[in-house]
């Protein structure tokens, strides 16, 4: 990639010594990235970045250390500690210091755990939000994380807790019945046991799922199924993390807006997956 294009005309806020930035670096494909990633990116020192982040993107970084901060997940907080304290010591030692992160660094991501380390250390901080998975990872697949017909809220969930098990205090009857649409961060490792609790809280087995996995990236890889068949589905198709498992029936917009499939020539399946006419007659 050129590193060199120059960034439209706008007031880029200049990245100080000592100071930590931490961005978002959307869910792969590297267009996802934001401007201010970019600009970032480009006057950094050292960029610690995770396993999520696309090597691609820290091609925008040449001038820059480049240290990998990966963990998977479940793994408990010490290394996270770590993590915390490196980024103080960088900044203290008058480096312009990037932590990048995978999709949005609030998102299921600990960046608010490494932002309030740094501030308890007096460390100066900037947050630039990024394209989290849950959203652009879905759209990339083709399915609108809100749609008028299906939903008026949307809950965003993970699938482990801090100790790598199923979220045990999660209330999955509330969220079952308070949100149509339910997306699933984390959720690989544990989906025979979440298919199960959203079932005995009174989702059908037929409820359209999606597994989207590697979103966005050259091995994105889509698989739709149901609640009841979500888990042998996912053993056939032999799909890997990460992946964004998404509960609801936007799922079955994918039907009309696989646009990644419908640019590779393959036809629409459904014109109107919900049965509700369509949008421009409905107004
Ligand atoms: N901060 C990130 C989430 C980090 S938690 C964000 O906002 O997207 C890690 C989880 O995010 C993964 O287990 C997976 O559920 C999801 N994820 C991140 N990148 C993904 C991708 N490219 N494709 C599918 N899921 C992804």
């Amino acid at each position: 990639m050129d590193s060199t294009i120059p960034l439209p005309g706008h007031d880029w806020p200049v990245m100080q010594p000592g100071w930590v930035w931490l961005c978002g670096a959307g869910p792969g494909d590297p267009g996802l990235l934001t401007l201010h990633a970019l600009n970032a990116l480009r006057q950094a020192d050292v960029v610690i970045y995770d396993a999520l982040v696309q090597e691609a993107i820290l091609d925008w970084a040449p001038q820059a250390t480049l240290i990998y901060a990966g963990k998977r997940g479940g793994k408990p907080s010490a290394k996270q500690r770590d993590i915390s304290l490196r980024l103080v010591d960088l900044a203290r030692s008058g480096k312009r210091v990037l932590r990048l992160k995978g999709g949005d660094p609030f998102v299921f991501g600990r960046g608010g755990e490494e932002a309030q380390t740094l501030v308890q250390h007096g460390v100066p901080i900037r947050i630039i939000p990024g394209i989290s998975a849950g959203i652009g990872g879905l759209a990339y697949a083709g399915i609108p994380v809100t749609h008028r017909d299906v939903n008026q809220s949307v809950t965003f969930v993970t699938g482990h807790d801090q100790s790598g098990n199923t979220p045990g205090n999660l209330d999955w009857t509330s969220i079952s019945k308070g949100s149509q649409v339910i997306v699933i961060y984390m959720g690989m490792k544990h989906i025979a046991q979440i298919s199960v609790h959203l079932v005995a809280a009174g989702r059908s087995l037929h409820e359209p799922v999606a597994v989207v996995a590697t979103a966005t990236t050259q091995d994105q890889q889509v698989l739709e199924t149901t609640l009841g068949r979500i888990v042998d589905d996912i053993a056939a198709a032999n799909l890997e993390p990460p992946a964004i498992i998404c509960v609801g029936q936007s799922v079955l917009m994918r039907q009309v807006l696989d646009w990644q499939g419908m640019a590779a020539g393959v036809p629409a399946r459904n014109l109107d997956p919900l049965g509700r006419g369509r949008a421009a007659e409905s107004a």
